[in-house]
């Protein structure tokens, strides 16, 4: 197997960024009362208004592209700012080392700031158990330690007027193009930057040498030796070009989680119940079961916390079963959480690294989208009981490029008895 080399960082510094300025921040000064654990004050139901979000095979293969602001699930992230991706050691999981798998992006604009005319976040978690296992101890260790983690967020947002993409919302008929070319990407995993080049083809680029492997072993090995030759007989020594243009046609990694455009409704649209008839036929669970349980549940005043919690949360996620994220960006919003154990306080919520102001409830992503990703129900796959995404409140100004923000995850306790 040849060697990888690094290539040197491409693309200008975009200094368009330093010139942004914050507007209205007043309005996101916090009253930060107390830092203890008060996270037992309001259980009792608050009706912010939440967006659910809901996978659906992407129309065609151009609707998820960058240039159109996507949210979406599974394949590769489209990167709102294309050149500035998260570097090195980001991009890994801190804790087994390998790099991290594309879970979901959400497009979410903040009106009134220009910094954040366009605004994504995006969440990457490695796909090991043993790794998110070993992550949920991790997640305890308050600042200031900086605890490894398998479960990362970043944060990118544009002004209006930015040089990745034209000032006119796109027209989605397939003529919306990006403003410049992306950086060129890893040829196995298509997700992060491909910083280094084979030595052999100078072609193939790769984000980590364990991508070269795995694509070495997987095909490049034959493809490699045709590209050498093919490159040399037409004498292009422009290898970086080849790639850049192409941008992520083609992803080598098979075991990439499905693609699939999240589709938004607000839950206040699911109140309006319908009497009796099914219709849930999709649904992952299926909704006699659930009454069914979380009848016996609620009937059981004996029930631990976790039961009771359980329930709740589960007749809440009934009136929608296909959800797989809830986004409520209002200062007041908390996540609907599966159980009582195993939830942060106050406390336990880093403030932002980079403004040092606090960090609020934005979203969280539910068990649902392993079921929609395929993952296994075995006990060594992927599972969970939700991941919160906590983001600076301010969503304080990115000079450029990627932002990280901060992930709870809850998992399954055994008290809850779930099955
Ligand atoms: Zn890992
Ligand atoms: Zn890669
Ligand atoms: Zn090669
Ligand atoms: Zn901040």
């Amino acid at each position: 197997m040849p060697e990888i080399m690094e290539l040197e960082a491409e693309g200008d510094s975009l200094d368009n960024f330093s010139s942004l300025q914050i507007k209205g921040e007043e309005e996101y000064q916090e009253q930060e009362s107390d830092d203890d654990d008060d996270d037992e004050d309001e259980d009792e139901e608050e009706q912010e208004t939440v967006t659910l979000g809901f996978v659906e095979k992407p129309k065609d293969r151009h609707s998820l592209l960058r240039q159109l602001f996507p949210s979406k699930a599974g394949g590769v992230p489209a990167w709102l700012d294309p050149i500035d991706l998260p570097s090195e050691k980001s991009r890994v999981c801190s804790i087994c080392g390998d790099p991290l798998q594309f879970v979901i992006q959400v497009y979410a604009p903040i009106a009134e700031k220009e910094s954040t005319f366009h605004r994504t976040l995006f969440v990457f978690m490695c796909p090991s158990m043993a790794c998110l296992l070993q992550d949920q101890h991790e997640q305890w260790k308050r600042a200031p330690n900086k605890p490894p983690r398998s479960v990362k967020v970043f944060r990118c947002q544009l002004n209006h007027s930015n040089p990745f993409y034209p000032s006119e919302p796109p027209r989605h008929d397939g003529t919306d193009k990006p403003s410049t070319v992306g950086a060129a990407l890893c040829s196995w995993c298509g997700t992060w930057k491909g910083d280094k080049v084979c030595s052999s083809c100078k072609s193939a680029r790769y984000c980590s040498e364990k991508h070269q492997m795995l694509h070495w072993r997987l095909g490049h090995k034959v493809d490699c030796q045709q590209i050498s030759i093919s490159s040399q007989s037409s004498n292009s020594s422009t290898y970086g070009s080849r790639t850049t243009s192409k941008e992520i046609d083609k992803v080598a990694n098979k075991s990439l989680w499905p693609e699939y455009e999240i589709i938004n409704e607000d839950e206040d649209s699911f109140n309006t119940e319908t009497s009796e008839g099914n219709n849930y036929s999709n649904s992952v669970v299926s909704k006699g079961q659930l009454d069914e349980t979380m009848k016996s549940l609620l009937d059981n005043f004996e029930g631990n916390d976790d039961q009771k919690c359980w329930a709740s949360f589960q007749e809440r996620i009934a009136k929608a079963p296909e959800q797989v994220l809830r986004y409520c960006r209002d200062t007041n919003a908390k996540p609907l959480w599966p159980m009582t154990s195993g939830r942060p306080s106050k406390a336990d919520i880093p403030k932002c690294n980079y403004c040092n102001g606090p960090r609020h409830f934005e979203f969280q992503i539910l068990p649902q989208l392993l079921y929609y990703f395929g993952v296994k129900n075995d006990p060594d796959s992927l599972d969970w009981a939700t991941i919160v995404i906590y983001s600076c409140a301010a969503s304080c100004e990115v000079k450029m490029g990627y932002k990280e923000e901060f992930a709870w995850v809850q998992l399954y306790s055994p008290s809850a008895g779930i099955p």
